[in-house]
């Protein structure tokens, strides 16, 4: 086993883009107008305030884990079982 610098709890915390599962992402923050200090938090919830640097473009944010989900539902087809 390899020791990893984040424990897997934390890579499944970290925000990811949802189009190509990077982390190469950036989001929008409020800073006081004055100082360009003082973050108030970021924006949260508008796909407009997200950026993924290697998509070039807006997307969604999830979490890793959230993200492997989509991928693992991407993956099915949908279950239609006539049985
Ligand atoms: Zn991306």
């Amino acid at each position: 086993m390899t020791k990893k610098r984040k424990t897997e709890e934390e890579l499944a915390e970290e925000l990811v883009c949802s189009e190509c599962g990077e982390t190469n992402i950036q989001v929008k923050v409020w800073v006081n107008a004055n100082n360009h200090k003082e973050p108030k938090g970021a924006t949260e919830g508008d796909i407009a305030d997200n950026w993924c640097e290697d998509c070039q473009e807006h997307t969604e944010h999830v979490t890793r884990k959230e993200y492997e989900e989509l991928q693992t539902t991407n993956d099915y087809e949908p279950n239609i079982s006539d049985g």
